[in-house]
């Protein structure tokens, strides 16, 4: 194991992946990437690889407009295949209490130039036939979004990254960060020590902890998250829409065959469990059926579960740490971090080697908690 480096990133999921690889691309050779376990081991093989640009917040959407054109020529500019599906998001909104939050989403989408347009239940029907529509109010949908592959993601950057010089160590847990006169000096870690200048906490759900080594509080918990999966559906064969039910964050997309189905369990408290609850599935499995009755043709085939990184206002915490100089945070993306990915990269590697970002993040500083300067994201999924 070596022992000095200039920058050295914890966590080696998407996140740590996409930093290192732009990183290498701003001419940083010496960029070390430390996983406790294997690459891609955390949220980045759980998830449900949605892409999106409908957010209700300005910076989320700035963050998935910086990133959805890297994701676009992914294949060209990485040389691996994202497998995005550009099948468009379809938010089914069927509640009162959602119509003006979404009314106010549209404008603000209007404004920022992102394609998403209200739809009729009827259009809403048109664009996925199999998908209840009756007590449909409206519905937004946004040809640009879709979904894609993390894991393929995540490769492609580490590929790239390291054919540029970036070293990343499997079974190598980071277990004391050393500081001196306020800023970081290195860390200790089950693979050997190492001193660096420059630290990025990129753990996922256990960036708090991670931050914990170098005496900095961030409000990041983990909040599991099921997804299940269905056999072949007869007569669903065509792709179709991420379609959402907004009222109770039921969404489906297409998967090996089958169909994706996650919601978020309401009852679930934050925790490190990921073993599946398998006591949740009739009811996701109660309401996808209420909502895609064609799904009464199949039965699921199988379930997991992963850890969203949760921030109290659902945005994650990026760049610098106030007090610990040389301490950086791409953590707490609340179930976003995928889509996210690319443009934390080109802009933590803007930060850490220019100084400065050329989209403005500072409304995601950490401090932003303390000083009561929280920003609200109504579209969590
Ligand atoms: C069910 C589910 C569905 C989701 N759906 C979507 C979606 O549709 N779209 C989307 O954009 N996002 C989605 N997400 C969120 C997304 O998965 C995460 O935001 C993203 O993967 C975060 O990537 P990461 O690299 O920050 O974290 P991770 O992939 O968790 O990587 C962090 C890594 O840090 C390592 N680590 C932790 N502690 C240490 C240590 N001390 N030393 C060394 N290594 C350490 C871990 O082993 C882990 O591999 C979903 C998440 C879940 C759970």
């Amino acid at each position: 194991m070596r022992r000095t480096a200039d920058v050295v990133i914890v966590g080696g999921g998407i996140i740590g992946a996409s930093i290192a690889y732009h990183l290498t691309k701003k001419g940083v050779r010496d960029v070390l990437v430390l996983e406790r376990d294997r690459l891609g081991s955390g949220s980045t093989g759980k998830n449900a690889g949605g892409i999106r640009l409908q957010f209700s917040s300005e910076i989320n959407v700035r963050l998935s407009q910086r990133s959805l054109p890297h994701i676009e020529r992914f294949a060209d500019e990485i040389g691996a295949d994202p497998h995005f599906h550009q099948v468009g998001y379809l938010f089914l909104i069927t509640e009162e209490r959602d119509v003006a939050p979404f009314e106010r989403s549209l404008a603000m989408w209007s404004k920022l130039g992102v394609p998403a347009r209200r739809i009729t239940a009827a259009e809403a029907k048109a664009l996925f036939p199999h998908a209840r529509t009756d007590d449909v109010r409206f519905g937004t949908f946004c040809a640009k979004d879709g979904y894609a592959d993390p894991t393929s993601m995540m490769n492609g950057y580490v590929a790239r990254a390291r054919e540029a010089g970036a070293t990343f160590v499997e079974g190598a847990q980071v277990t004391e960060i050393t500081c001196g006169n306020g800023r970081v000096a290195g860390v200790r870690s089950s693979a050997g020590d190492v001193a660096a200048p420059t630290i990025v906490d990129a753990a996922g759900p256990w960036a708090a902890l991670v931050a914990k080594l170098a005496k900095v509080d961030l409000p990041i918990s983990p909040l599991r998250r099921h997804i299940f999966v269905t056999e072949p559906v007869a007569g669903l064969d065509e792709d179709f829409p991420l379609t959402i039910e907004f009222a109770t964050g039921l969404y489906a997309h297409r998967e090996s065959g089958g169909v994706l189905l996650g919601m978020a369990d309401p009852n679930e408290k934050p925790g490190f469990d990921d073993g599946v609850n398998w006591d949740f599935m009739p009811t996701v499995v109660e309401r996808a059926l209420s909502r895609f009755p064609i799904l009464e043709r199949t039965s699921i085939k199988t379930g997991w579960a992963g850890l969203y990184e949760d921030t109290p206002d659902k945005h994650p915490i990026l760049g610098k740490v106030d007090g610990v100089e040389g301490f950086i945070c791409a953590a707490g993306f609340s179930g976003h971090g995928v889509m996210h990915a690319p443009a934390t990269g080109e802009l933590l590697a803007e930060l850490i080697v220019d100084g400065r970002t050329s989209l403005d993040i500072n409304a995601l500083r950490a401090s932003r908690f303390g000083a009561g300067e929280l920003v609200r994201e109504h579209n969590v999924i």
